[in-house]
């Protein structure tokens, strides 16, 4: 989808929940949106603070936890790091760079026969499952040869 279709999407989903669309919550949507690096609250803060000097980190969390209770984005939590947050809802996976932790979009077709095979083996009903795959970002690797 379009970036600009989706912040349409995403306002649009909005009018029909009870939040209400702040000057504030419209920039940390579109940030989020536009942001391929799966954010942390923190890095959206440092990004809008020069616009919006009253904001606080807390103020950026608190819509972060709107937007995941209407289902508009998804947080990330990976061991003791702070959360980042994806606005791709849809299934995907996850390459994350070991180095400056950042997170980019993986597209490949979900692993639904290890779920089937995990069923079978252990007996439990599966409902999910998580792939991360880890390794050295293209920047991080150009960092490391000069
Ligand atoms: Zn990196
Ligand atoms: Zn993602």
């Amino acid at each position: 989808m379009e970036k600009h279709d989706q912040l349409q999407d995403a306002l649009h989903s909005l009018k029909n929940t009870k939040v209400r669309m702040t000057p504030q919550r419209h920039a940390i949507l579109e940030f989020l949106i536009n942001a391929p690096t799966h954010p942390t609250a923190d890095e959206i803060y440092k990004a809008l603070e020069g616009k919006f000097p009253n904001m606080s980190v807390a103020t950026v969390y608190n819509n972060l936890r709107v937007f995941k209770e209407v289902g508009l984005v998804r947080e990330l939590t990976y061991g003791d790091s702070s959360s980042r947050f994806d606005s791709n809802t849809s299934h995907h996976y996850h390459v994350i760079c070991q180095d400056c932790g950042k997170i980019v979009d993986f597209h490949y077709p979900g692993l639904d026969e290890v779920e089937t095979l995990a069923e079978h083996v252990t007996g439990f009903t599966v409902d999910n499952h998580r792939m991360e795959i880890y390794g050295k970002c293209p920047e991080c690797k150009k960092k490391q040869q000069h």
